[in-house]
Parts: C-alpha cells; structure tokens; sequence
C-alpha cells in the first residue's frame, strides 16, 4: 500500500490551501491531494461566469495549484476512511496510507424533494458543470426562475438580466437575503432588484415544478400561482458532505463533522475543515454555519499548523460576508441584530447614514450602516453596510476585525479614522462612529 504522510480529501480552498500552507513550512512531508472533480471552479465566482463575456477557463481553477506546491494529485473519490488502519479506499478500489488525514469534502446543494425536480432545465449552481449547463441554458433561453433567494441566488439573478432574461426570485422567507442582511436594508436591496426588472415572489415557497416535453416549464408556488419559465435554478442552500466521516465511525452533526478547536476530528489523526465541518460561533461559541469561502480557508490554515505540531486553535467564526445586487453592495459580520436576539443577548445597536465622501463632490452618496452591541459589556458582535457601488467588503472587514478584537461602543467612539474629499466623509463624520453614538445614546451612556 502506498502511504503519504499528509493525505487530504478536497480540492476546494480548504484542501488547497493545506497544500500551501505545508508548502510554506518546508517540512519535507509527502503530501497527496485527493479529489473527484477533475477541475475544479472558483465558486465564488461561478454566478458572473454565467456570462459569456469570457471564456469559461477564467472561472477554473487550474490544477497546478495543486501540482507546483510539492503534492501529489489524485483525480479519484475517496470510497471510505479506515481509520483504524490509517488508510483511505479509492473509487478504483487502491488503497492508500496516511500518516495525517484531512478532510475537506466541502458540501453539496441542497435538492428538495419537491415533485417535477428531475425535469430538465433544473440546475444548481456549484460545480463547473454547474456552470456550464447554466450559460448554455441563458444562452438559448428567455425566461428563468430562481428558487432560493439567498446572496447565490440574486447573484445569478442579476447576471441573468443583465444578459437580457426575463427573470423572478421565489424566496420563502418574508424578504431576500434575510438571514445575513439587517432587515432595515431589505426593502432597498428589494427595490433596486424590482427596479432593474427582477420579479420577487418572497413569503412564497416552490410546491411543484412543472414540465413540458421533459423540461421545466414552470413552477408552482404554494399559494397557487404559477410561474412559467423556461429553466429554473436551485439556490436553497448547501448540505455539508459528512458521509466519508460518519461512515468511518467519526462525530458528525447536522452541521458537519465535528471537531474540537484544533479542528481534529473524533478519529486519530483525521481534521476536518471547511463547509464539511461544523463550525462553531467566534461570538456565542455555539455550532452554528457558515459555509464562506474565507472560513474555509482560515480552518484550513489552523489544521495545517496542527499537522506540523505547532498546537494552534481556532477561534470560531465571524462570518464576514458581502454580496451585490445592480447599484448596490451590501454585507455583514458578526451576527445581524434578529440572530443576536435569537442567541439570547442582550443587545442594544446604533446605525447611521453617512456620505461616501464630501458633500461637495460628484457622485456622493449615504453608507447605511448597523452595529450591534452587547448591551452589558458595550461589546460589538455584529454589523451590517449597505452602500451604492462596490466597496462594501472593506467595511464589513473593518467590522469584522473590531468583533475580532473584542472592540466596545467607547472604543468606536474613540477611533482615529482617515479622511479624504474624494475617499470619506468630511472630517466630523464617520459611519462606524456615528452608529456607535447612536448606540451608546440608546445605552444611555455619554458619548464624546
Ligand atoms: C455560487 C457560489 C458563490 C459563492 N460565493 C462566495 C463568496 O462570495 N464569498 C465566500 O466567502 N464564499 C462564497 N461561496 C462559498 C465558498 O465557495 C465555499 O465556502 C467554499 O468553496 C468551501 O470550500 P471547501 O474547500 O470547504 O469545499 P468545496 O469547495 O466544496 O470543495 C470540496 C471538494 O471536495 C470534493 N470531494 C467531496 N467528497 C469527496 C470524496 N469522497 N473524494 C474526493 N473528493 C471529494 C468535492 O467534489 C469538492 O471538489 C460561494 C459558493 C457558491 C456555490
């Protein structure tokens, strides 16, 4: 039987990045990758390359990534983990040792049971085949349908019109993207959607799709109406890949596999990261989820120190997030005010509305913003930005190393901040400021 000291399972960010991270450490470990998509595509990435404005290579992630960092890559599918005997079983029935193992098996789209799902024309929106299905059928047709309003979902429905589709969200939930966005930005998000020619269905949920010839043609929603189309996409939501482990005897949840704060696995010498692995809060240190590409590849680097022994814990995550619609951006870190109160703190938030840059200027514009503290400590656990244009991912970094931090309503209050005509606010202004006075007024605290 073959052997590698360090085997890894996944060639997503998670498992690439152990590569590297071994790599960079120039331990002299033999390392081999295993995964079963031969190439792999930039996830993230997968709803703008619906456009066929470039070609589809852009959007691939080439496997020397994983070849010029000193692995070893297999194009197979891990069969079973043998824990017992420190050995993984391939598809091809080989079988291979390991010294470490790693699972980074990532996770898969959600697919409801609803009837008419194995029509033609349904897609999900994942893999590169994903992708591929998704031009060719934006290419040919008119009419699309979106089941799942979540950011994956209006990500595509924006690229969809802008190619020139007819195209309608259904969304469950009273709103769109409303488990990462503060509910005071949704009816602004909703508008600039509506506004551009999206048509939401929200409060409504998919009951059947309906089929001509084969292929979908419509979907009917559970308050009656129908929706004809002429292809439909499913973005409901991901389901942690946690067989290979639970199968191997290893705790698993319904949130992946679990691990402890090294991120090893209940199995001898066997982690887990990324969307396969559950993940707990960096704020309330609960399970909770978070399936973004960044938390994958910080777990990754936390297992990867652990397999060289250098004893590292992760902290849990903050789930920094951002996402765009046509005029706007939007994001969050940290938890939104109604997923605080679920969690049982108390808090209290402040929000404000700033302009981008002097009022003087060309092209200004308000930044929304919402912090949400812990009204006991003053503590920040979560903030949201909503803004015209696309330099929202800053801000919501900003937030999300303050969580980090462990940053108070003073030490907002308190901050030294730069300015510029063009690049800010005037001088007296700040958002992340603004809105932790706000906050410390409704704390009933003095603010400087
Ligand atoms: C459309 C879309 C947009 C997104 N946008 C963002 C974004 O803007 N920002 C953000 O932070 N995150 C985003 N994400 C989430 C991000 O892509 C994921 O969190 C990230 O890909 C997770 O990485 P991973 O390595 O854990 O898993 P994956 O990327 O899923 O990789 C796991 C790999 O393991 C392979 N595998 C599974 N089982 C086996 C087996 N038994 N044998 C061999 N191989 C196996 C799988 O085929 C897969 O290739 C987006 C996701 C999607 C789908």
């Amino acid at each position: 039987m073959k052997h590698s000291d360090v085997v890894i399972v996944g060639g997503g960010p998670a498992g690439r990045v152990i590569v590297h991270a071994l790599q960079a450490a120039e331990a002299g470990l033999s390392v081999t990758l295993i995964k079963d998509e031969a190439i792999n595509v930039n996830r993230c990435a997968v709803p703008y390359g619906i456009s066929p404005a470039k070609p589809i290579t852009k959007y691939l992630i080439p496997n020397e990534l994983v070849t010029d960092f000193g692995a070893d890559l297999l194009v197979e599918r891990v069969e079973a983990i043998e824990p017992d005997r420190h050995a993984v079983r391939l598809a091809s029935g080989q079988k291979l040792g390991y010294g470490q193992l790693v699972l980074a098996t990532g996770a898969r789209p959600l697919i409801p049971p609803i009837p008419g799902i194995e029509a033609e024309h349904i897609t999900p929106v994942r893999s590169r085949d994903d992708l591929s299905r998704l031009r060719a059928l934006a290419k040919t047709h008119k009419h699309a349908v979106i089941v799942g309003g979540g950011y994956i979902g209006v990500e595509v429905a924006v690229v969809l019109r802008q190619l020139g589709l007819e195209v309608a969200i259904v969304e469950m939930l009273p709103h769109i993207v409303q488990t990462t966005t503060e509910e005071t930005f949704l009816d602004e998000i909703e508008r600039d959607l509506t506004d551009h020619g999206v048509q939401l269905f929200t409060g409504a949920a998919a009951k059947e799709f309906l089929t001509r010839d084969g292929a979908v043609s419509g979907v009917r929603l559970d308050d009656g109406r129908v929706i004809d189309t002429d292809f439909a996409v499913l973005s409901i939501g991901v389901v942690p890949n946690i067989e290979l482990a639970a199968d191997a005897g290893l705790e698993t949840s319904r949130l992946g596999i679990v691990t402890d704060e090294s991120l090893r696995t209940s199995g001898p010498d066997i982690f887990a990261c990324g969307d396969c692995a559950e993940k707990k809060s960096f704020i309330t240190g609960r399970p909770t989820r978070g399936e973004f590409g960044t938390n994958a590849v910080f777990m990754a680097k936390v297992a990867a120190m652990n397999i060289l022994g250098r004893d590292e814990t992760f902290p849990g995550v903050i789930n920094a997030n951002g996402s765009a619609t046509f005029e706007y951006s939007f994001g969050s870190a940290g938890l939104i005010e109604p997923a605080a109160t679920a969690e049982g703190l108390d808090v209290v938030t402040g929000s404000s509305e700033v302009l981008d840059r002097y009022p003087m200027m060309d092209h200004v514009s308000p930044i929304y913003t919402k912090l949400v503290f812990e009204e006991s400590s003053g503590r920040i656990v979560g903030g949201s930005v909503l803004r015209r244009g696309f330099a929202t991912a800053a801000n919501v970094d900003f937030i999300s190393l303050a969580i980090q931090m462990g940053a108070t309503i003073d030490d907002l209050l308190r901050y030294q901040y730069a300015t510029h005509p063009e690049l800010a606010a005037k001088p007296s202004d700040n958002m992340y400021l603004f809105a932790a006075k706000d906050a410390a007024r409704r704390r009933q605290t003095v603010a400087v």
